[in-house]
């Protein structure tokens, strides 16, 4: 910050779902650097992301015109050699020929065979107004709830768990309470790398006192600051956590006022994990039983407790079971509905918990409203004044499944509008992935960059980076954040509500939103009275002046709820509904022929799948090149040396990659982040889906590890 600025643009961090508030410093219309602001999430701090990650939106590779797929070329569905420059795939085209070509097309498809045969793919890394607006056209303009995004891939079975069991899906309390809690879980999640400013908060908890718990199948940085790593067996979560729900139930430790008081269905769960002792758990999750004991006695016997949780307890087909023992272990313990006691799925994207909040999702309506439910129907279809779609749409995995389905499906889908996502990088099993994009008759991607799911698109639509635009996003603590536009896109790059403001009304629908920045607020304006009561006190005018605010807001001088569930849980009874859950092993176990467990996951440096923080300059010298890593003793064991090339192949597919010694990954196991588009590691994983959730296996498959 101390460069000669020519201005200084408030807005968020556009990573991580801590959701740091920042500051742009531009000068002669770019990004100079970044600084920290005064954050409720943050308090000024920045991690190497958020302080450096700022170069991409400058980047050469921007896409600065509308492209069309020039005639006769094929797509390459990774079978064959990609050509080495797009301009031999794709020519540059006006707005208007590529608007009517991708909404054109889009629109035929519809009239011949019917909406089912259309899906979008909307983003975590857009603001709660793209992603609002998204949806609204997939509903209104597609005609179906065929809608979805990467919460699918990320919370979606933690979001199932909460819902059936305390009401909602968002966090009871924010991160920083863990300030007031005497012991947190960390759970199936690497703060340090992936919610680094979220991690300050705990470690400095630790320091004045507090007792971290870090449970994991991976030794991960926050190990140094806890009290006790429990390091248990990839997969055996449940088996885990119903030992410690059985310690606290059997050692007389469960809260007894409030299983009487706020819970139902105890007597079910007492009488399930009574098979459950640590004793008897112990050689299955690989903690000794003297351990699961006591953290069990700790975490039922302290002031306040916390736990947080990330994809490694939700990416499994029991995802949805795991957090429901989470659920059930604070409910039992009482460390629920007080400050300092409280569940914190740790949000990844930047806007996944706004995007969510949206609607961007196939069974939901904004704010969570079923769309088969008949009076939430009613009520979108006056507010839009719009027949809607009464079933489901399809999720993630399952529109990829849908893009190949025999002709005379139905509901075969045939073509997609995505937005700023990159399935063919972030879908499980790739290839698959891959094919099924291709084999679409018509995909428009709207993006900053060729990204690997833009390679196999018919229209290319350039979008822009978030420091050029203006838009709310809201973090994983349900704060509100409002970001401006500090710089103008490149070229001929466009405003994504531009764009789908102009894609929705050659569809044919009648929108009209007026005003600044493509009528931003007005388009926030909707949504707050969409989203009901839960946004209602947060208004553009009060977002304009406080940056950030927590819902639940019900008024305009409601200064938001931090914690949630104080008095009741929104569920039907008003009490937490405890679901009992039983071991469900993983979809593929290793075998002789595939050894060893893959685990997918990120690192600090690099974003999801590598488009933006690989174009950053500072990032990419960090880290330049895919890693797998792999203990020492398995390494000895193969006769493999840190640096050597591998090949690590499942049953769906292989990458070659150097390896990194880590003795934090256990024997038996290989860990792969999914950012690097050379070596991608959901080449390799399992689609196999967790019933509930819909969420795929990443966490967990089998592969061989072989030199060279
Ligand atoms: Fe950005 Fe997350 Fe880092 Fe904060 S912790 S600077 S939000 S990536």
């Amino acid at each position: 910050g101390s460069q000669v600025v020519d201005r200084k643009v408030d807005s968020v961090c556009p990573f991580c779902g801590v959701g740091c508030l920042i500051t742009y410093n531009v000068r002669a219309g770019k990004i100079v650097s970044v600084d920290g602001r005064d954050g409720p999430a943050n308090h000024g701090r920045l991690c190497v992301k958020g302080r450096f990650g700022y170069d991409y939106v400058h980047h050469e590779q921007r896409l600065t015109r509308p492209l069309i797929r020039k005639a006769g070329v094929p797509k390459d569905d990774g079978t064959a050699p990609r050509p080495q420059d797009w301009r031999e795939v794709f020519r540059e085209a006006t707005w208007e020929e590529a608007l009517e070509l991708a909404a054109g097309k889009l629109r035929g498809l519809r009239d011949q065979y019917g909406p089912k045969s259309l899906a979008g793919f909307g983003s975590a890394k857009g603001s709660n107004e793209e992603a609002y607006l998204f949806q609204k056209l997939v509903r209104t303009g597609f005609r179906s709830n065929n809608v979805d995004h990467c919460t699918r891939l990320c919370h979606a079975s933690s979001v199932a768990a909460l819902l059936e069991g305390v009401g909602s899906g968002a966090v009871s309390n924010q991160v920083n309470d863990v300030e007031n809690a005497d012991l947190i879980i960390v759970i199936g999640s690497n703060p340090t790398a992936n919610h680094p400013v979220a991690a300050t908060w705990m470690k400095n908890a630790a320091k004045r006192g507090t007792k971290i718990v870090l449970a994991d199948p991976r030794i991960t940085d926050l190990g140094r600051h806890a009290w006790r790593v429990m390091q248990f067996k990839a997969d055996t979560d449940v088996a885990m956590l119903n030992a410690l729900i059985h310690a606290v139930i059997e050692e007389g430790l469960a809260n007894e006022t409030f299983v009487r008081e706020r819970t139902a269905n105890f007597e079910a769960l007492r009488e399930n994990v009574k098979g459950y002792s640590p004793e008897a758990m112990a050689p299955i999750c690989g903690v000794p039983a003297q351990v699961l004991r006591e953290v069990a006695r700790a975490y039922a016997t302290a002031k306040g407790a916390m736990i947080l949780w990330g994809m490694g307890v939700s990416q499994h087909v029991h995802g949805t079971d795991n957090a429901r023992c989470l659920i059930a272990l604070a409910s039992v313990a009482g460390q629920i509905g007080k400050p300092g006691s409280g569940l914190h799925p740790l949000r990844g994207q930047n806007n996944v918990q706004g995007a969510s909040d949206a609607g961007l999702i196939p069974m939901m309506f904004p704010n969570y409203q079923r769309v088969d439910n008949a009076g939430a129907r009613e009520w979108f279809q006056k507010f839009w004044n719009t027949p809607l779609d009464d079933r489901p749409g399809y999720t993630v995995v399952e529109i990829m499944h849908k893009a190949l389905a025999d002709d005379s499906d139905p509901h075969k889908i045939r073509g997609m509008y995505i937005m700023g996502e990159n399935p063919a990088m972030s879908d499980p099993d790739l290839n698959h992935a891959r094919h099924a994009l291709a084999s679409l008759e018509h995909l428009v991607v709207q993006d900053l960059f060729m990204t690997e799911t833009a390679w196999l698109a018919d229209v290319v639509l350039p979008a822009s980076a978030w420091p050029e635009k203006t838009g709310t996003v809201s973090n994983t603590d349900r704060m509100v954040q409002l970001g401006k536009r500090a710089i103008d896109p490149p070229g001929d790059a466009k405003p994504d509500l531009w764009i789908l403001q102009e894609m929705a009304r050659r569809i044919g629908l009648d929108w009209n939103y007026e005003g600044e920045e493509c009528g931003v607020a007005a388009i926030y304006d909707e949504m707050r009275q969409a989203m009901h009561a839960a946004i209602k006190g947060i208004t553009w005018e009060r977002l304009q002046r406080e940056s950030s605010v927590t819902y639940p807001c019900l008024s305009e001088d409601d200064p938001g709820q931090p914690v949630v569930f104080t008095e009741s849980f929104p569920t039907a009874d008003g009490r937490v509904k405890l679901v009992p859950a039983d071991i469900i092993p993983a979809d593929e176990r290793p075998d002789a022929q595939f050894p060893y467990v893959l685990i997918t996951g990120r690192q600090l440096e690099h974003w999801h799948t590598g488009s933006m923080t690989r174009r950053a300059a500072v990032l990419d010298a960090i880290e330049p090149m895919a890693t797998a890593s792999m203990n020492g003793s398995d390494m000895q064991k193969l006769g493999l040396q840190p640096g050597d090339v591998v090949t690590v192949r499942s049953r769906r597919g292989e990458v070659a990659i150097h390896l990194r010694r880590d003795d934090g990954t256990p024997a038996g196991a290989v860990f792969i982040p999914f950012a690097y588009y050379e070596a991608a590691a959901n080449l390799m994983t399992n689609p196999v889906l967790d019933p509930f959730g819909k969420i795929p296996e990443f966490k967990y498959c089998a592969v061989q590890v072989v030199p060279g």
